[in-house]
């Protein structure tokens, strides 16, 4: 074999190693395994949704014949603060406070985070919702709130209920 026919040989190696490599990998990425979510209501749509916002696939099981869970059945609406739709006068403080009040001897420690996150993450929940399409503008006070923050639209459907079907519709589209 002389110098010429080396140098082709070692570039079609090169080249073929090369096609293997890019097959090999692109493979791989299309065999990525899925996220799996268990359930249909808001919390395992709202996962769907970021999860196909990032590019995964996303296998939904759900054990009910239809999708929606309880959350469909969520009539009085979604509590937070603070949003541009509220009376001034509240704050996280104070729904922290009314949380802890309303859950009584049902309140411990452990479970301060679980209330910190509740209220700290409620304006941008309701944030997230407002801007997928959600109307959330109407505010009201309900029994255990000491201010008005409990947000629903201000027509159609119940809140729990227009916000799953926009979710569904959302993650259906998006698939
Ligand atoms: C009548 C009613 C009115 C309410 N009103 C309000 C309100 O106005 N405001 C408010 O903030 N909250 C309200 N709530 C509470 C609110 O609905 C729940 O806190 C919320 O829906 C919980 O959402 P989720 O996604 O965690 O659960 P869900 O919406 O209950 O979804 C859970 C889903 O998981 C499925 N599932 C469970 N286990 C499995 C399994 N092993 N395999 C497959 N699937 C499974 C269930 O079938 C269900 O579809 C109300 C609740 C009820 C019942």
């Amino acid at each position: 074999m002389n110098r010429r026919q080396l140098a082709l040989l070692i570039l079609l190696s090169t080249a073929i190693g090369f096609m293997m490599f890019s097959s090999l990998t692109s493979g791989l990425a299309s065999v990525r395994p899925p996220v799996v979510i268990i359930g249909s209501g808001l919390a395992g749509f709202s996962a769907a949704m970021e999860a196909l916002s990032a590019g995964q696939r996303v296998h939904m099981l759900e054990r009910a014949t239809k999708p929606g869970g309880n959350s469909i059945k969520a009539s009085s609406g979604i509590n937070g603060v603070p949003t541009p739709y509220q009376p001034p006068g509240d704050s996280i403080d104070l729904f922290k406070s009314d949380t802890i009040r309303s859950a009584g001897s049902r309140y411990t420690a452990s479970r301060q985070a679980l209330v910190d996150t509740l209220a700290e993450q409620s304006a941008s929940a309701i944030e997230w919702l407002s801007s997928l399409g959600v109307d959330l503008s109407k505010v009201a006070q309900l029994g255990g709130h000491s201010a008005a923050r409990t947000h629903r639209g201000s027509s159609g459907p119940p809140p729990g209920f227009a916000v799953g079907m926009l979710l569904a519709v959302g993650t259906t589209e998006t698939c």
